[in-house]
């Protein structure tokens, strides 16, 4: 098994922290890349992720000079990890920001000036005593120390301090997510100030150092949660990213515990591509699921300005059949014959196109979620016999005989939108005799404990196998559906089998096969 020595340990603790933040916070960028937030949050995290492995390497150095050297660096990476942990609570949550005065001249200048310094003499002067490699040495302080302290606590302290007020300011999931982040930042802070800055500076306890990158886990855990709770990111691109963590810092403890070079750099390798390939799978999995977004968006607008578009069409096209129908039924004054047949067509036209609007409406109605269901008790049975007779003056033009059986005295009463309802079984029965060029329709309505199953036969051109899955698609249309009636359009089984499925029933067609005729199905169930 590991052999896990408090040596490890360390190294373990920053391998999963800094995969943990890094992984975050490519996440986190890739998710929104303009956003300045977005963008702080990734150079806060790898500034966090340098900060962790200077943090580790400061007291692996066996010579006065490189562990001084080490030290001075590791202060130098720290003075700008506080300010990127302020830079963070500056601008969070927005997306532009604007850097105020007060930012660019006193803020920025002193930061650099306190970077510069920790390099120097005047931060730490030099190590009398060397601590043994894996202890954390304790060198001698120069006055500068102070402004360090200074600097690194009160970009923290202010950082902290503008975020707190930002909670108060935002309202709402935005609250919440400040809140969240708030003490995520603030844990880690503390916790870091406490046992890197107070206890080495004022009690000469150095053992939690080698530690600090288990310090970043409040905020790692905090941010986290606010993603998952606010559902920040699609489920797929979350779970992408967690198994990227696993994999990733699972090939980073196999760098630790390799024991030769060959394995190490092997491993070293391996975790290198792993790192990167997780990267940029988390990367192309936000680039889709962006594009999807957008996709949806346009689809959304698709649907919008076809409504919109059927909408307006809908009373001229009403003026229009008004008039002719007027015209042909000799409101007017007598027509000639040719006339008249020229009028015909014009309202026949009408009507066609009438329907044509009003499956485009009732489809971008279902696509924008927007259909109103007036469900009532309804006696399915009574329906279906109003619809045939109806539809009787289309089946006697057509010469098809059409049947109407019932098989038993039961209730056939459903709940249903009886317009809607009605509008399906139109749309079957008509199709029945619209695709049957002779020969008969046989409507059926029966009871089967609580279902109710209409059918429609017909022994009309019927429907190849191949065809049979794609009926109810919108716009599907069968290979010889046209030669039968040209002016279909392929939507009216797609917007009966929605409204079916509102209803929570079944529609479905059998065929034995062209020519074969067809066997249109609903089923409902009985109103309790
Ligand atoms: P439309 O009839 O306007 O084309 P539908 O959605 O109502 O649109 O029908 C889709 C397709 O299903 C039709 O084009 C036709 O190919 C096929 N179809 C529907 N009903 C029948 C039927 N009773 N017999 C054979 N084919 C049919």
């Amino acid at each position: 098994m590991f052999n896990l020595t408090v040596d490890n340990l360390d190294l373990l603790s920053v391998a999963i922290a800094i995969t943990a933040i890094g992984i975050l916070g490519f996440l986190i960028f890739f998710n929104n890349r303009k956003s300045i937030t977005n963008r702080t949050f990734l150079y806060f995290s790898l500034l966090t992720i340098i900060w962790g492995i200077s943090n580790y390497l400061e007291y692996k150095f066996s010579t006065p000079f490189s562990a001084l050297w080490a030290l001075r660096v590791h202060l130098f990476i720290s003075v700008f990890h506080a300010f990127f942990f302020f830079q963070l609570c500056y601008v969070f949550p927005v997306e532009v920001k604007r850097f105020n005065f007060l930012y660019k001249f006193f803020v920025l200048p002193l930061t650099l000036i306190t970077a510069i310094l920790t390099l120097t003499p005047l931060v730490f002067e030099n190590i009398t005593e060397l601590a043994p490699i894996g202890q954390v040495t304790n060198p001698t302080r120069g006055p500068a120390i102070f402004l360090f302290i200074f600097v690194a606590i009160g970009l923290l302290l202010t950082g902290l301090g503008v975020l707190f007020i930002k909670i108060f300011k935002s309202k709402d999931i935005e609250k919440r997510q400040t809140i969240f982040v708030f003490i995520g930042m603030l844990l880690t802070a503390f916790l870091i100030v406490m046992f890197n800055v107070v206890l080495p500076v004022t009690f000469n306890d150095l053992r939690f150092i080698p530690y600090a990158a288990l310090f970043l886990f409040p905020l790692i855990t905090f941010i986290s949660y606010t993603i998952y709770k606010h559902k920040l990111f699609n489920i797929k691109v979350a779970a992408t990213a967690i198994l990227a963590f696993f994999i990733t810092t699972f090939s980073f403890i196999n760098i630790i515990f390799s024991k030769e070079l060959n394995a190490v750099i092997l491993n070293i390798t391996a975790f290198t591509i792993i790192l990167i390939g997780s990267i940029r799978l988390i990367r192309d999995m936000l680039r889709l699921e962006i594009a999807n977004e957008k996709l949806r968006e346009l689809d959304r607008q698709k649907s919008e300005f076809v409504s919109f578009a059927s909408h307006q069409l809908r009373s001229p096209l009403t003026a229009m059949k008004g008039y002719a129908s007027l015209i042909v039924e000799g409101d007017y004054g007598p027509i000639s014959d040719d006339l008249k047949s020229a009028v015909s067509r014009i309202l026949e036209s009408s009507n066609t196109l009438a329907t044509v609007v009003n499956d485009y409406l009732n489809i971008s109605r279902i696509e924008l979620g927007t259909v109103k269901y007036n469900f009532k008790e309804v006696d399915e049975r009574a329906l279906v016999q109003t619809v045939i007779d109806e539809l009787r003056p289309t089946i006697k033009t057509a010469g098809l005989k059409l049947s109407f059986e019932v098989f038993s005295n039961d209730s056939y009463k459903v709940l249903a939108d009886p317009d809607q309802l009605k509008q399906v079984i139109t749309n079957i029965i008509d199709n029945s005799i619209k695709y049957t060029p002779q020969g008969s329709v046989s409507v059926s309505i029966e009871r089967k404990d609580s279902k109710i199953l209409l059918s429609v036969k017909d022994t009309g051109i019927g429907i190849a196998k191949e065809t049979i899955p794609l009926l109810f698609e919108k716009f599907s249309r069968a290979k010889g559906a046209d030669e039968v009636n040209i002016r279909g359009t392929g939507l009216g089984l797609y917007i009966a089998k929605e409204i079916i499925i509102a209803h929570g029933g079944k529609i479905w067609v059998e065929s034995e096969g062209e020519g074969k005729g067809s066997q249109f199905y609903v089923e409902l169930n009985v109103k309790a």
